[in-house]
């Protein structure tokens, strides 16, 4: 089964062919387009490519197609990418404006060029379905709420593979099994202990989430991605207070705080160097105070979500690190995992500098492990478009 995921953007459009054989799952193809205008053309320059390396005939030999849809309100899950989901991504269009549009439009592309092969949306929210209704909550008044201002979470094809990749590595198949299936058959109870992970999703954009025999609890993000932590250019949690004083203060249009807020804000806008992690640290390390406080708050606020899951799990089996500065960032580990021996969790530091993938970079005295795992957002949505496609063909 061939399937493809494709990833768009605003002005890009970027794919990878899987194939799926039994329980093999194979990376076929990857590629992309800069500066795209038509999806329509990018669509037919993509299956020419593929024809051309002699992976597929033509379209009937792709079985489906994947997108890792962000927004989509109280639309979630692994859905048929179909009207209904068009709508909702365009009804949400602004909490996720810069996501939501393209795939709105690249789906109907896809549905017009590809008729008859099977569309697929896996929301980023579907991971945060099973979240408690306190985790999903605002203090709001019920009408905002019912207007849809809640708690979505984010990320979630990321943490999900975290979540089955952990169980796996920790030896706990059963909720592997679980986290395989979560989107056709919904959590299971686990027999025997509980399985806690932590799972620090730390990159241009990054969230922490809890979960609990491979089900979320919770998330660092809320309505949109601009919460949680500090992301690279964007705001991350903020006062609501914040807003309308410095409209009033700096005489500022809703729109322009919009784009300070996204683009002017997170490591950038506390640094004013970068928000690239990389030159942020160069310049702390060469005495540039704003940089080294916006590596304190970057790291302050990892451990503030940590120490909160840590809590709300009762402990934690697993802190697992991924993305680009989860995977390369020996410091940034180190300095999250600082100071918690009386929790139980003493990292290794040559073992953690060596930074092995999916191998354990606690001491072996440690009842927490703490691991690297090379997250993999295209193959869950490949997977799950899979799953979907085999239900609905009995
Ligand atoms: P991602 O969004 O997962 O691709 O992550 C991209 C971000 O990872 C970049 O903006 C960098 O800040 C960060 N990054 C990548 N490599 C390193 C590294 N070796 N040290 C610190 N940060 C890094």
């Amino acid at each position: 089964m061939n399937i493809l995921v494709a990833n768009l953007g605003s002005t890009s459009f970027k794919y990878r062919l899987f194939r799926f054989d039994g329980s093999t799952e194979l990376l076929l193809a990857k590629g992309g387009y800069e500066r795209v205008t038509d999806y329509g053309s990018t669509i037919d320059d993509c299956l020419a490519s593929l024809r051309a390396a002699g992976h597929v005939r033509d379209a009937s030999d792709l079985h489906g197609v994947g997108f890792k849809t962000v927004q989509g309100g109280e639309v979630t899950g692994c859905l048929p990418a179909d009207e209904r989901v068009e709508q909702a991504l365009l009804g949400t269009a602004d909490l996720a404006p810069a996501h939501n549009p393209p795939y709105a439009a690249g789906i109907r592309q896809f549905r017009a060029k590809l008729p008859g092969v099977p569309l697929v949306a896996l929301f980023e929210t579907a991971f945060y379905q099973w979240v408690p209704a306190y985790a999903n909550r605002y203090a709001v008044p019920d009408s905002w709420f019912a207007a849809g201002v809640r708690r979505y979470g984010f990320h979630g094809a990321s943490h999900k593979f975290i979540a089955e990749r952990s169980a796996e590595l920790l030896g706990r198949n059963d909720v592997a099994a679980i986290v395989q299936r979560l989107y056709q058959d919904g959590p299971k109870p686990v027999t025997g202990s509980p399985l806690r992970v932590i799972s620090c999703h730390l990159g241009g954009s990054s969230s922490v989430t809890g979960i609990r025999n491979g089900v979320a609890i919770g998330t660092s993000m809320g309505l949109s991605p601009q919460s949680g932590l500090p992301q690279n250019n964007r705001v991350g949690d903020l006062d609501s207070a914040a807003i309308p004083f410095i409209q009033k203060k700096l005489n500022l249009t809703t729109a322009e705080v919009e784009r300070q807020l996204t683009k002017e804000s997170g490591l950038l806008g506390l640094s004013g160097v970068s928000n690239d992690l990389r030159e942020i640290r160069e310049a702390a390390l060469a005495g540039n105070a704003r940089a080294q406080t916006a590596i304190d708050l970057l790291i302050h606020s990892i451990r503030h979500w940590v120490g909160a899951f840590w809590l709300e799990l009762g402990g934690c089996d697993a802190l697992v690190f991924t993305a680009g500065i989860g995977e390369n960032s020996a410091w940034i580990r180190e300095a999250v995992c600082a100071g918690l021996s009386d929790l139980g969790l003493v990292l290794d530091s040559a073992v953690n500098n060596a930074a092995p993938i999916e191998t354990n970079l606690a001491t072996a005295a440690s009842r927490t492990r703490v691991l690297i795992i090379p997250t993999n957002e295209e193959l869950v949505v490949a997977r799950e478009t899979r799953r979907l496609i085999t239900a609905s063909h009995g």
